[in-house]
């Protein structure tokens, strides 16, 4: 920690994680200086700040700030590289980190690092749970919630640090070493950010790229994009697989999940749908039990862990119908997987905001789909894609509370309603959290 005394530090962008490194620096010793892009009167984080004596630069990035003789940027992942300021730094050879990178340095905890295009918080969080009982105590932080270098700061050595990271995180990494990383998979690339599907594959990359032997590499061999980055690593790599038996990795073969050929469990007990979280689950067992995770807390986790909130979560079942939130799909290949967890009749609820794409390539998942009640922006898009389907029951509501209720209204037995919007929430929502807690207490509230 000393490390950072005396330093002088640019904080840019603030948010919740600039806000934590910049006390946390502060603690430590750092001159640090804020610059937020939110103009001053509005910026109440900024002005706190001030009043602790921090310097502070709002309402814009002015490019003088990089000549102000600064050892290290500390970056919001939201600001990309293409920003002005980013490159003056860069021109200047100033490193620019994100906070992740100050969690890793901080840390005397080992950390478990995941990261892929979906299925991060899912994974993250069954790994924390997993561990719970076990060698170490696990510590949960990242996108996650809390903020990385806030709880690695205050991590024993004999804890183990659960870090779900996104590329945007790990693009600002220059030292950072999980004992254990997890790459789940990679598809959508984040072009408007990292430019070209290269440069974010290895952005990713990086979860692994100062990995040495001493550390384990958990991968997705059924992803060649993974499986590229696996044969770049130096880690001890755990593959895992949903396609074929690993002897030397995790795999699930006649629905028997087995870790290097030790069976696990049996998905018939395992409460999370879907083949995706599968491989969540397959993920997360390699990576709980290389870090000392017990085999009975794992079956405990799976056989009655229901999902992460929004994020294909069960929320009831009312006269025989499954009701399910996935509000957190907010994109069609996570409604597609959603789609794909169910074998029963669906009635989806789905639409939001417009951002331009159509939806050619969510009909062929809309197979088992028997109604679409659809809202928001691209109500008219779906509607579309659902003809396309051979839906023949399409309706439209204006709020999610009312699509439940038309849904209730058109269900039967043994049907799943399901939330999974493919598209974000801000055309009607302020995040998917809400959207997702309306839909939930709108089942909540019917009449069973
Ligand atoms: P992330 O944190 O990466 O956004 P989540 O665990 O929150 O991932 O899941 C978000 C959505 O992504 C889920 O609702 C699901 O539809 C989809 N998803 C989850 N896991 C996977 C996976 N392994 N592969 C593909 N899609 C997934």
């Amino acid at each position: 920690a000393e490390q950072f005394q005396h330093k002088k530090i640019l904080i840019l962008g603030l948010a919740k994680s600039g806000e934590a490194a910049a006390r946390l620096l502060l603690r430590l010793g750092a001159h640090i200086v804020v610059n937020d892009a939110k103009p001053y009167d509005e910026n109440e984080q900024a002005q706190q700040l001030e009043k602790e004596g921090v310097p502070v630069v709002c309402g814009g990035h002015p490019l003088s700030l990089v000549d102000e003789g600064f050892d290290l940027i500390v970056k919001n992942p939201g600001i990309p590289y293409t920003n002005p300021i980013i490159l003056a730094a860069q021109e200047k050879e100033i490193e620019v980190v994100t906070e992740i990178e100050l969690a890793y340095l901080l840390s005397e905890a080992e950390i478990i690092a995941i990261s892929g295009s979906n299925g991060k918080t899912t994974t993250t969080t069954l790994v924390y749970e997993m561990l719970h009982g076990g060698a170490r105590t696990p510590l949960i932080a990242g996108n996650i919630g809390t903020v990385a270098c806030e709880v690695a700061e205050q991590a024993n050595a004999d804890d183990v640090l659960v870090l779900e990271v996104s590329s945007f995180q790990l693009q600002g990494t220059t030292s950072f070493k999980p004992k254990v990383s997890v790459l789940l998979n990679l598809f959508d690339a984040h072009l408007d950010y990292h430019g070209t599907k290269e440069a974010y594959v290895q952005a990713k990359a990086k979860i692994t790229a100062n990995q040495t032997e001493e550390d384990l590499f958990v991968y997705n061999a059924d992803d060649p994009l993974v499986a590229a980055v696996a044969a770049t690593s130096a880690a001890r790599l755990l593959p895992f697989s949903l396609k074929r038996e690993l002897p030397e990795g995790v795999s699930c073969q006649d629905q028997v999940i087995s870790y290097r050929g030790e069976p696990i469990i049996h998905t018939d007990e395992i409460v999370l749908p879907g083949a995706h979280n599968i491989e969540n689950i397959l993920a997360a067992i390699g990576a709980a039990l290389s870090m000392g995770a017990v085999r009975e807390q794992i079956v405990k986790v799976l056989t009655s862990f229901s999902g992460v909130a929004h994020r294909l979560e069960f929320v009831r079942e009312v006269n025989g119908r499954r009701f399910y939130n996935d509000s957190k799909a907010t994109n069609i290949l996570a409604s597609q997987k959603a789609l794909e967890a169910f074998e029963q009749p669906i009635i989806l609820l789905a639409g939001g905001l417009d951002r331009g794409n159509e939806f050619d390539e969510l009909v062929p998942s809309l197979k088992n789909v028997r109604t679409l009640i659809t809202f928001g922006e691209t109500k008219h898009k779906l509607a579309k894609a659902a003809k396309a389907a051979g839906i023949e029951t399409i309706l439209f509501a204006e709020w999610v509370e009312d699509a439940v209720k038309k849904a209730y209204q058109q269900s039967a037995e043994n049907d799943v309603i399901l939330l999974s919007p493919a598209c974000a929430s801000w055309d009607q929502y302020k995040t998917f959290e809400e959207r997702g807690s309306r839909f939930a207490e709108a089942v909540m509230a019917l009449n069973g």
